[in-house]
């Protein structure tokens, strides 16, 4: 058992202390942070898509040290996490915190191309994970979503992810301290056992302009609290950042959260800053502690953490439900039903379909009957059946299992359209499909399978 699985099995709280690769300077890891034990985490192609991979950058620090390696989907199929899995165990690293990943920075462009490219979601990294055995894996989740449809399609996914076999969660970067509960109260109702960690960093200014600026993938940051930074800044209150970190970890702690992840604070001089302010205010009640954090960030109404709406949520248009319903039926007469299967089998089972005209012909006729319709790009193992019709293919990033983090208010990260898991979420809750969207986990599909003919595929995989 790894020592943060033993932290967990212990309710002890921890702090994993984040490091990013791409820095030349080599920081020193702790064990202990202000009292609880820490852990180190390596981020994975966090400043650019060629950062040094974790697991290299691990060999720079003592066996002893206890790892966190994480692994982003970006750019990666099934096969290299495979790799990745061998090289890791073999190193006796057990800890995982499995990502699909913000976009590749060189995947500007949400068209799908020929030459797109791939994520391998994390709910597939996950099961594998899992099947290979003896592994701790984490899991990053969203809790700052505020538009419900993006919102209820973040929560559908972290059931997959728990049914895949996650064992702690790790939130992403957010301020929202509401939002933090409703996460934890959802796996309380839920009534399950993971543990969940948050994810928190010293928000200066120049850290809050930066990641507007660039629009970090997922992370709110409002125009209060923008306003409150600074106006701090203007009155020499800078060392407030680390207060307000400090009082973060503390209000998380005795929540009931298993731990922090912390972010961005790898320099010993500001990790001692913020120890000497965990230290000056751990004796404080959560009440005292809400009330302290509230002050600094000036919060009245609670919405300050939340971007404006500039919409009310809406059920889906009719079009997409007479669609719906119109392909829901196609499916089950044509491929769902036992006759069609029997059909079907019969059908292609026969040898004349190795042709290569024939293999030809069969995907183009696939291809121009399913794009205009779905979007199809011929990925070869149709999943249209447990995503509600939507094409996976039609995600920039190619997801099928439910949305990645950085969505916002319903905008894909890619900027260029809705996210199609939050079209999906909303029409699941319409036709009372979410079920479908929470539990059936979508495997990846293999590169060998790309490219050929789904229909042929489906019937020969179909019991007789
Ligand atoms: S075969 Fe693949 S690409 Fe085509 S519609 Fe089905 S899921 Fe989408």
């Amino acid at each position: 058992m790894s020592l943060l699985s033993s932290y967990f099995q212990q309710n002890q709280f921890c702090i994993l202390v984040e490091y990013l690769t791409s820095l030349n300077e080599i920081f020193p890891a702790k064990t202990q942070f202000a009292g609880y034990p820490a852990v180190m985490t390596l981020a994975d192609r966090v400043h650019s898509d060629h950062d040094m991979a974790p697991l290299e950058a691990s060999k720079r620090y003592p066996l002893e040290v206890e790892k966190v390696l994480h692994f982003a989907g970006k750019g990666r199929d099934i096969q290299d996490f495979e790799i990745f899995l061998k090289q890791t165990r073999a190193a006796n690293i057990r800890n995982l915190l499995l990502l699909t990943g913000d976009k590749l920075k060189e995947h500007q462009n949400g068209e799908n191309t020929a030459e797109r490219s791939r994520y391998l979601e994390s709910v597939n990294a996950v099961m594998a994970a899992k099947k290979a055995g003896g592994f701790c894996i984490g899991v990053a989740f969203n809790p700052f979503k505020y538009a419900e449809a993006e919102r209820d399609a973040q929560y559908l996914k972290l059931h997959k992810k728990i049914k895949a076999g996650a064992d702690f969660i790790i939130t992403q970067l957010g301020y929202d301290i509401e939002a933090l509960k409703q996460a934890q109260a959802f796996l309380t109702q839920h009534h399950y056992a993971q543990k969940i960690l948050a994810c928190v960093m010293p928000l200066s200014l120049a850290r809050a302009k930066f990641m507007l600026k660039h629009k970090v993938a997922g992370i709110v940051i409002t125009p209060h609290m923008l306003n409150v930074l600074e106006e701090e800044k203007r009155a020499g209150l800078s060392e407030r950042v680390y207060l307000r970190c400090a009082l973060q970890i503390l209000i998380c702690k005795q929540l009931g959260f298993a731990g922090i992840d912390l972010s961005a604070c790898h320099k010993p001089e500001e990790q001692a800053l913020l120890e000497s302010y965990v230290e000056q205010y751990r004796n404080l009640d959560l009440n005292a502690l809400e009330k302290l954090w509230k002050a600094l960030w000036r919060v009245e109404s609670g919405k300050e953490f939340q971007p404006e709406l500039s919409f009310f949520s809406r059920p889906p248009s009719p079009s997409q439900l007479i669609k719906y319903h119109h392909l829901h039926f196609m499916h089950d007469a044509l491929f769902d039903s036992k006759f069609a299967k029997g059909i079907g089998r019969f059908i292609f089972n026969s040898p004349f379909w190795e042709r290569r005209p024939a293999a030809k012909t069969l995907l183009k006729t696939e291809y121009i009957s399913k794009h205009g319709v779905v979007g199809c790009e011929s990925c070869g193992q149709c999943r249209l059946g447990d995503t509600l019709y939507i094409c996976p293919e039609t995600c920039p990033k190619g997801l099928a299992n439910g949305p990645c983090g950085g969505t916002s208010l319903d905008r894909c990260e890619f900027g260029d359209r809705e996210c199609i898991h939050s079209v999906k979420a909303r029409i699941a809750k319409a036709v009372e499909q979410t079920q479908v969207l929470k539990e059936k986990l979508i495997p990846a599909v293999p590169i060998e399978v790309r490219g050929t003919s789904s229909w042929k595929n489906w019937y020969l995989a179909t019991e007789a």
